[in-house]
């Protein structure tokens, strides 16, 4: 599904992935731990083809492709979705409004018709409840004045709605309560599937407890340092990320 060979990408002139390394196959869900600022977010957004990131050598392939060669929207369109850290409002913008327009645009890059009007209606009200979106959340301009929980929430209704092939989840738990931690995490569950690929990039370790991964790595400065099974995560639960901070220092 997703091969990454070799990753090398900075902002600017400063470089942030610095030679990474992570094959995730069809159907596995991977961690991605580390320390702040080692270069998950970046990781990410280089992925998803957000401007401003500048890949200076290596490669990503994708359900065979090059990655890299396709810009942000033909990379949404080919299956890949990125729930963010920091999800954007956008007023004047009806969350549904935007959900159809989504999907549409996917069909439309993959030479399929619109969602009908009922289909589409039919699809939310099945989907919504689930993840404790109400009638209100989707009429109101997309998140605004959504919590913090609520904007997270919303992210896991657009990538079930959008059923993509890679999810790539970038710190989904900062900011939840155990409750909404859970409603998260059995949206997430219920997308897991032996054609779908997950990337779930966490800080903390209590997501992973309800996300099990299939491997668990540890970034650190811009590469993949360390990789294992589940015990990795709860590994670095005890002792924390200070040896890589050590390092760091
Ligand atoms: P993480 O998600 O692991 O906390 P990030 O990918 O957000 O790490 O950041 C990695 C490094 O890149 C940090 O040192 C951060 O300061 C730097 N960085 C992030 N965004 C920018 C930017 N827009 N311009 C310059 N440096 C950035
Ligand atoms: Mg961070
Ligand atoms: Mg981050």
């Amino acid at each position: 599904m997703l091969e990454i060979r070799n990753l090398h990408a900075r902002i600017g002139e400063n470089e942030i992935l610095k030679g990474l390394d992570l094959t995730i196959p069809d159907g596995e869900v991977h961690a991605i731990m580390g320390p702040n600022g080692s270069g998950k977010s970046t990781l990410s957004y280089v992925l998803s083809g957000k401007p401003d990131y500048e890949v200076t050598d290596g490669s990503v392939s994708f359900d065979g492709a090059d990655l890299l060669a396709l810009d942000a929207s033909a990379r949404a369109a080919a299956g890949v979705f990125l729930a963010f850290q920091y999800p954007i409002e956008i007023p004047g913008v009806a969350n549904m409004t935007f959900l159809r327009a989504a999907m549409n645009a996917q069909r439309k890059a993959r030479g399929e018709e619109e969602i009908s009007t009922p289909d589409f209606l039919k699809l939310v009200r099945a989907k919504a409840p689930d993840l404790g979106i109400s009638q209100d959340m989707l009429r109101r301009g997309v998140n605004v004045g959504f919590s913090g929980g609520e904007k997270k929430r919303n992210e896991i209704l657009q990538m079930t709605l959008l059923e993509p092939k890679l999810c790539i989840l970038d710190e989904t738990d900062s900011g939840l309560d155990i409750d909404a931690l859970k409603v998260v995490s059995q949206g997430v569950n219920a997308l897991r599937s032996p054609k779908r690929s997950m990337l779930v990039i966490t800080h903390y370790q209590r997501l992973l407890d309800h996300i099990v991964p299939d491997v668990v790595h540890v970034m650190h400065k811009g590469r993949i340092v360390r990789s294992g099974g589940p015990e990795l995560a709860l590994e670095l639960e005890e002792s924390g990320y200070a040896a890589y901070a050590q390092d760091a220092a």
